[in-house]
């Protein structure tokens, strides 16, 4: 304490928990008899402070340090307050280190922060420091994409930047300028860049993914609902080969249904808006304004938005890719039918549903062309094994079945789409040699760009996958970090043994151990005949009895169960889960669209890449390979290819491609849910950080020696404490072994005064001294 009030009363220390600010440096104005009086700087309100809480405030933090490594100290206060002092002046972007950038979403357009000037700079920068890491430059999504680059071409080993946040962090706006960034390597180094060239097929890839996979939600008017990982590829000069995207995931309920203020995707309004005017099939469409059609009717613009100028940015970019007129043609026709596949109606009939407006059935038979007896008795009843008697029978549909029904074929149709036009993408991105027969002395730079940690009020299926992959990859950063610590220690010669962390590896393991972990029972629910959304529950409640990790909760509905997520509780809704995660087609409507004589519907519901239940139908069909006879047996049923399985196996794959990878990770902050610019909101961004794993890191540091200085340096603050030990005349004093003796000299006068010190509390590495926090 005399350290903190530093005789002067003016000591600066932490006030934590600060009702607004979370974190909030104050002055210590006076000692009372149960902690310090600290008042609040700039403000005047006065707090309390417990002795054993009161840490010291690092000044450089109060202006805001370009790396916050630079910091003596790295604590939560300093986190949290170096951003926010930052942000204010408009610098956005903080390093932790060279492997974590922290980028707060400006809400507005920083003049001159992407120039082209700024993308050579940071190219210029890093090839002169030669590795990836040593450019000592300001803190930008470009340093860390020349960073990558740089370590890439100098190091074998492929490099990952991975960008994480929540919903309106700026996570696909950074991937958007890191990748003009890599595809303006070439221009900005002199070469011409023609209008075929791999570099422009890239960005071009972005507004058709942005049509399709992206809707206006209350967080974000352009909220990506999939995941992506873009690998891009580089030959041995350095130039850019080709892309590969892979995706995640597509939140398929919105395509029939939107909350209130929200959109479906894009491309339904931006069709309905300008698809009049697409040459040969504008009229054949037969769409009318959004707000006439039932899937799009809720909510049908966006402040500042003209969807007939994006859809036309969308198809040209489709010409620019080389897709066939055709194909382009049926995306359309396919989006176009489900929007009418929306506004269909049933009536009770004598013998299932009938459909009364025969315009309709036409134009949707005409678009994704099939014949209308069949569409028509694909409504009208369910084919169905008797159990007993294995005889098939026709089961009649009510209105609501033949609705749902309905639904269903929408939602696959729209989702397998979606992967059909990231495959085709990918065709035309894969540069010449179409992707096959790899090109030798290729290196790769990786960019993910996925969905952050969720919670919101009614948490279902897709946050739990969400989460749990949020998980996977909270796991794979703290592994890199701690193994980032064990290198600095070994180079610095530091004994590290005695450092023991705990992961997130508990929690991993109670969702996705076999065969009693959360996803398995799920998964074993879908199977079973007569499971329900509450049996499902009453297993995980059994099965988890005395979890720490999965449990009940007292609070809210009887159909809640509890995570205990490394970023804070999530409380899961189960309803639905069941239904979701079995993603059920029915077997008549994958026949009828497998007999569309359109190649591309036929493809969706035959090909195994974009029909999973024909993934156990031998998976050598290609793309326009002739359609599989109707009346074939769907596999679906016998295996389990859940929803939850599929997506743990891209996340597998995922981690397993990240684990080759040098990465880096871009944590986007949301500064307020305004949207505003100059707007804090220091209690969420709190939040948001720890749900970034920044508590992690910081912890990961702090189980290890958290304080370290520079021998100089620590000796010039240090050395008031032990005016005996003195540099003497010399002109080169060894710093290192001064030190030594003031941590010498000081444990032995604390342990003289009984006072207890940890073993090991400090250890003199080659360049720095490492200090535990206490
Ligand atoms: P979601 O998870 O919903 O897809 P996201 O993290 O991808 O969200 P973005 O779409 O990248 O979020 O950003 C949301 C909006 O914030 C952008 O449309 C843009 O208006 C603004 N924004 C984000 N980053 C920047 C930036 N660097 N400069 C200016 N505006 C930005
Ligand atoms: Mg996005």
């Amino acid at each position: 304490m005399d350290v903190l009030t530093g005789g002067n009363g003016n000591a600066r220390v932490w006030i934590e928990n600060h009702p607004t600010e979370g974190w909030a440096p104050g002055r210590v104005d006076s000692v009372g008899s149960n902690g310090l009086y600290v008042v609040v700087d700039d403000q005047g309100t006065k707090f309390e402070v417990a002795p054993e809480n009161a840490r010291q405030v690092d000044p450089n933090c109060l202006r805001g340090v370009d790396d916050l490594l630079s910091l003596g100290d790295f604590n939560e206060g300093a986190l949290l307050h170096n951003v926010r002092s930052r942000y204010f002046n408009d610098n956005i972007y903080t390093g932790i280190g060279s492997p974590i950038l922290i980028s707060v979403n400006p809400f507005q357009n920083l003049p001159g922060l992407y120039t082209e000037a700024k993308q050579k700079f940071y190219r210029e920068r890093s090839a002169a420091a030669g590795s990836g890491e040593d450019a000592d430059v300001p803190p930008h999504l470009f340093s860390v994409a020349a960073a990558a680059y740089t370590a890439m071409l100098g190091d074998a080993r492929n490099q990952s930047i991975i960008i994480s946040g929540e919903s309106g962090a700026g996570k696909t706006e950074a991937t958007k300028r890191i990748l003009t960034y890599f595809a303006n390597l070439q221009r900005t180094a002199g070469a011409t860049s023609e209008k075929t060239s791999i570099e422009e097929q890239v960005l071009r890839s972005n507004p058709i993914l942005e049509a399709f996979g992206n809707a206006k939600t209350i967080r974000n008017d352009n909220s990506s609902r999939f995941g992506k990982f873009i690998d891009i590829e580089f030959g041995s000069s350095g130039k850019l080969t080709s892309a590969k995207i892979s995706n995640y995931l597509l939140e398929k309920s919105r395509i029939v249904k939107q909350q209130p203020d929200e959109r479906g995707y894009h491309a339904f309004y931006q069709l309905c808006a300008g698809g009049h005017s697409l040459s040969d099939i504008g009229p054949t469409l037969g769409l009318r304004s959004a707000y006439e059609h039932s899937y799009t009717a809720v909510c049908t613009e966006i402040d500042g938005v003209d969807d007939a100028s994006m859809l036309e940015e969308a198809a040209d970019c489709m010409d620019g890719l080389g897709f066939s007129k055709e194909e382009k043609n049926s995306v359309f026709q396919i989006v176009a039918a489900v929007l009418h596949l929306g506004d269909m109606q049933f009536e009770e009939g004598d013998d299932g549903s009938v459909l009364p407006d025969g315009a309709l059935t036409d134009k949707i038979c005409e678009l994704l062309k099939v014949s209308k007896a069949d569409f028509t008795t694909t409504f009208q009843h369910k084919t169905l094994e008797d159990p007993f008697t294995k005889k098939i029978i026709h089961m009649p549909q009510d209105p609501t079945s033949s609705s749902n029904t309905r639904h269903s074929m929408a939602k696959h149709l729209y989702s397998r789409l979606f992967d059909w036009l990231v495959w085709r993408i990918n065709l035309s991105a894969a540069g010449k040699g179409g992707g096959g027969g790899r090109k030798e002395n290729t290196k790769k730079i990786g960019i993910l760009d996925i969905y952050g940690f969720e919670v919101f009020e009614w948490n279902s299926f897709e946050q739990l996958c969400i989460n749990f992959a949020n998980e996977k990859l909270q796991q794979h950063f703290n592994s890199h970090m701690f193994t980032l610590e064990q290198q600095l220690y070994n180079e610095e010669g530091i004994s590290w043994s005695h450092i023991e962390w705990q992961d997130n590896k508990e929690i991993i393991d109670q969702l996705e151990r076999k065969p009693l972990g959360l996803f398995c029972i799920l998964d074993s629910e879908c199977l079973m005949p007569n499971a329900t959304d509450d049996t499902c529950l009453s297993k995980i409640h059994s099965s988890f009895k005395s979890s720490r990790v999965v449990y009940k909760t007292s609070r809210f509905k009887s159909t809640n169960f509890a995570v205990a997520h490394y970023a804070g509780e999530v409380v899961y809704n189960v309803i639905s889960f069941l239904e979701k995660n079995t993603d059920k087609l029915h077997a008549d409507i994958t026949n009828l669209l497998k007999s569309s004589s359109m190649p591309i519907t036929r493809t969706l519901f035959s090909d195994p890449r974009f029909a999973p239940d024909m993934q156990a139908q031998a998976a050598q069909s290609r793309p326009g390979a002739p359609p599989a006879k109707r009346g074939e047996p769907n596999q679906r049923a016998k295996q389990n290819v859940t929803v939850s399985v599929m997506f743990r196996q891209q996340l597998d794959q995922l981690v397993e491609d990240l684990n080759r990878t040098n990465p880096r990770y871009i944590r986007c902050i949301k500064p307020n849910g305004n949207k505003q610019a100059h707007e804090m909101d220091s209690l969420d961004v709190q939040r948001q950080l720890r749900c970034a794993g920044m508590l992690e890191s910081i912890r990961i540091r702090r189980a290890g020696y958290p304080v370290r200085r520079p021998f100089k340096e620590f000796f010039n603050r240090f050395r008031l404490l032990c005016p005996h030990v003195s540099t003497g005349r010399s002109l080169d004093p060894d710093y290192k072994e001064l030190c030594r003796r003031v941590l010498t000299d000081v444990e032995a006068k604390f342990q003289a005064q009984r006072q207890p010190v940890e073993a090991k509390s400090w250890q003199v590495g080659r360049s720095k001294v490492f200090l535990k926090e206490e």
